[in-house]
């Protein structure tokens, strides 16, 4: 494969830090483009990899792209993302570092991809034992289990991860994986229960329909039809994904390979079909106003799945009984109450089944010895969001990408900092947009708007969505990074409304409407139901509920501070490692091949910060090779370095650069690489070695 790297032509520079006009936003985006329309997916911006969704299979995963790219100098071979995957393996190999490979980008811009492709990449590459393969194997099929429940189609993407995922792989000392552990992130879990227009619930609800045989359908009480499902039939097409049926084969496998027992699969299926059966359950008004159960087996075919005492279900989906200094009050639930607590229901089964597999998962993965292993982990996680309506969980999405953004910063002028001082150069600081203001305004304290939120939660007396709102504009109506109709200014007022704040975002304005927001913090599960559950034979719910939950005193914290706590976890894990970056770009919003629609790209460009991102990469020098890589390529430009320099590589690259008349400006030595300022200069000697 021959090497791009210093070539200029018709597809563009395989680096972005090679534009000489790096503050150019439309050399950057014709740059993307020259590529895309080359096929030519991968490009670097200095050690960050911009990928760009082709949408259709690249013949360039196969065995010999993996042979090609072990154990090869990152900069000697095209962008690829096997080349990312290697010089992080190589480097935690090397120099014993816990490496991290984080993804980013919108959704259906191919970071699941992406990291399929990385695990892919070191399945492939490393010593084989019997326990390796299994591990390897588990690693591989953890992905489709999950995919099944935690992915779904939208509008964006047929196979969107509704989760945040991170996943680290364990190393022994020979560098073979031999472990791996999973955290997940913040499951959509609304889709439970209710899907827009042209979107589906989670894959495995119509895997199980499709693919069940008749005998499991017969005792799940399910029909073979989705679109009798309320939970299913909201978007208008649950037929709309190919090979649902097929699927759930490969998933079984998939849960056998992962150590799920025969028993758990059936637990299993039995919550998924109980939670399609909570979403047929109708009311009507008994004759003291309240709720009733339109139809009595309904409920009894949900307490035998789950395996409970019908009576206790039912009186559960009834009502809801308050603690109340030690007193226990029940009051029967009016109609709309008791949808509410049935979808909650729904929803919190759904949503700790999940957790429940991640745990499952994360034990067939475990470690079998206490031995010390090097770390690989991979950050698959939900990109920036902006929709024409935005709510709680856009809110906490692009608060978890203000996060990372500013992991982003602090690593990366870091690690550019600590090359020059490596590399004995003087450091020129960078100026930069610090973030840090949007992270401390959503989650500082006690002003913080996830303080605010949780403290209006807790309020006696009627809180509500709009005297949340009413409380952030008194409070912090004067932060620069916030917008609400009551402070914003006569002309910015137009564009915002009575219930909705903005945030000025790094990534840009996105406007939230509150509603919906005090509801989905406090998450609110009633007593009864939780009891109920914890009383099932069925062994995933029974675990999942433990009694102990119930005898806690305790308030369970809001969904928004558990998450914010999670993250801060997450930080603290990604900090204590080395990073990669890649950077996902999807080209259109049709899901097509071929296809670059520059408006969208443009505003991918911005979020992801590539421009910024650029301008630090570019600050200091542009290009910067160790000795002996710049002087194998350039060596033949030079009578002494030709065909064989005897002494350093160092001394043979001064050699090499004085006869090539470079200025003093334009590079520096370092310890073990040549920098050169402005990429005008290397392609000055690289059209001299074309010659
Ligand atoms: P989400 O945030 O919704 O989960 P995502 O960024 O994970 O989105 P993917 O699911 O990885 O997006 O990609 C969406 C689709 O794009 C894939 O199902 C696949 O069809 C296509 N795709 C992505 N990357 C590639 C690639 N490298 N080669 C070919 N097709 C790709
Ligand atoms: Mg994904």
């Amino acid at each position: 494969m021959e090497n791009e790297l210093h070539k200029r032509d018709h597809l563009g520079v395989q680096d972005f830090v090679l534009l000489e006009d790096y503050h150019n936003q439309d050399a950057f985006l014709d740059n993307l483009r020259k590529r895309f329309e080359g096929n030519l997916i991968y490009t670097y911006i200095g050690p960050v990899l911009v990928s760009i969704n082709p949408y259709h299979e690249l013949d360039i995963y196969n065995t010999e792209f993996i042979q090609t790219y072990r154990n090869v100098n990152f900069y000697e071979l095209p962008p690829h993302i096997f080349a990312i995957a290697d010089a992080s393996y190589t480097s935690m190999r090397g120099e014993n570092k816990d490496q991290c490979i984080l993804i980013s980008g919108e959704s259906g811009a191919g970071k699941t991809e992406a990291s399929k492709k990385i695990l892919q990449y070191i399945a492939a590459n490393s010593t084989h034992s019997v326990d390796v393969e299994r591990v390897k194997d588990r690693l591989l099929q953890s992905n489709p289990i999950l995919e099944s429940f935690g992915n779904a189609k939208t509008n964006k993407n047929d196979n969107s991860s509704r989760f945040g995922k991170y996943m680290d792989i364990q190393f022994d000392y020979k560098g073979a994986p031999v472990g791996g552990h999973i955290l997940n992130y913040l499951l959509e879990k609304s889709r439970v229960v209710h899907q827009g227009q042209g979107e589906r619930n989670f894959h495995i609800f119509y895997q199980l329909i499709q693919g069940g045989s008749p005998a499991l359908l017969e005792k799940l009480k399910l029909d073979r039809n989705p679109d009798k499902y309320f939970y299913l039939n909201q978007g208008n097409c649950s037929n709309d994904v190919t090979h649902d049926d097929q699927n759930l084969r490969v998933i079984q496998e998939a849960m056998e390979t992962c150590d799920f027992s025969e028993k758990e699969r059936e637990a299993l299926y039995c919550i998924v079909a109980s939670v399609l059966h909570l979403g047929d359950l109708t009311y009507e008004v008994n004759e003291t106003g309240m709720a009733k159960l339109t139809d009595h087996k309904q409920g009894l075919v949900i307490a035998q799945l789950l395996g409970c005492e019908g009576d206790t279900l039912e009186s559960a989906l009834h009502n809801r009984t308050i603690d109340a200094r030690g007193e226990k009050l029940k009051t029967p639930l009016n109609v709309d109450q008791a949808m509410y607590a049935r979808d909650a229901l729904a929803k919190g089964i759904y949503d700790r089944l999940f957790t429940w597999m991640v745990q499952k998962i994360n034990k067939a993965l475990a470690k079998k010895d206490k031995l010390k292993c090097s770390l690989m982990g991979l950050l698959d996680i939900y990109g920036f969001e902006i929709f024409v309506v935005n709510s709680f969980e856009q809110f906490c999405i692009n608060y978890c990408n203000e996060k990372l953004q500013q992991l982003f910063i602090q690593l990366t002028l870091k690690s550019e900092q600590e090359e020059y001082q490596r590399e004995g150069i003087e450091w020129e600081p960078v100026q930069y947009f610090n973030n840090k203001i949007i992270c401390d305004l959503v989650e500082g304290k006690p002003m913080g708007i996830i303080a605010i939120l949780d403290e209006e939660c807790l309020r006696p007396g009627e809180p509500s969505d709009e005297t949340f709102l009413e409380k952030l504009s008194e409070t912090i109506g004067q932060h620069p990074h916030f917008v609400s109709h009551k402070i914003a200014s006569s002309s910015t007022r137009k564009t915002i409304q009575r219930d909705e704040f903005r945030l000025i975002h790094y990534a840009g304005d996105v406007t939230y409407n509150v509603k919906g927001f005090l509801d989905k913090n406090n998450d609110l599960l009633f007593r009864d139901l939780k009891e109920a559950m914890s009383q099932t034979t069925n062994l995933i719910t029974s675990e999942c509920f433990p009694a102990d939950e119930l005898q806690s005193k305790k308030r369970p914290e809001t969904a928004a501070t558990q998450f914010k706590t999670s993250l801060s976890m997450l930080m603290d894990i990604l900090m204590s490692k080395e990073p990669s970056y890649v950077r996902c770009i999807k080209p259109n919003e049709y899901k097509r091949a071929g296809v670059f629609d520059e408006r969208i790209v443009t505003h991918q460009v911005k979020y992801l910060g590539l421009m910024e991102n650029l301008r630090v990469r570019r600050a200091g020098f542009a290009y910067r090779r160790p000795y002996e890589v710049f002087l194998r390529r350039y060596k033949c430009l030079c009578p002494s370095t030709w065909p064989h320099y005897h002494g350093s590589p160092k001394d043979g690259t001064a050699e090499l650069v004085n006869y090539l008349n470079y200025e003093q400006d334009d590079f520096r030595m370092g310890k073990t690489k040549l920098f050169i300022r402005f990429p005008r200069v290397l392609f000055a000697t690289e059209d001299a070695f074309q010659l």
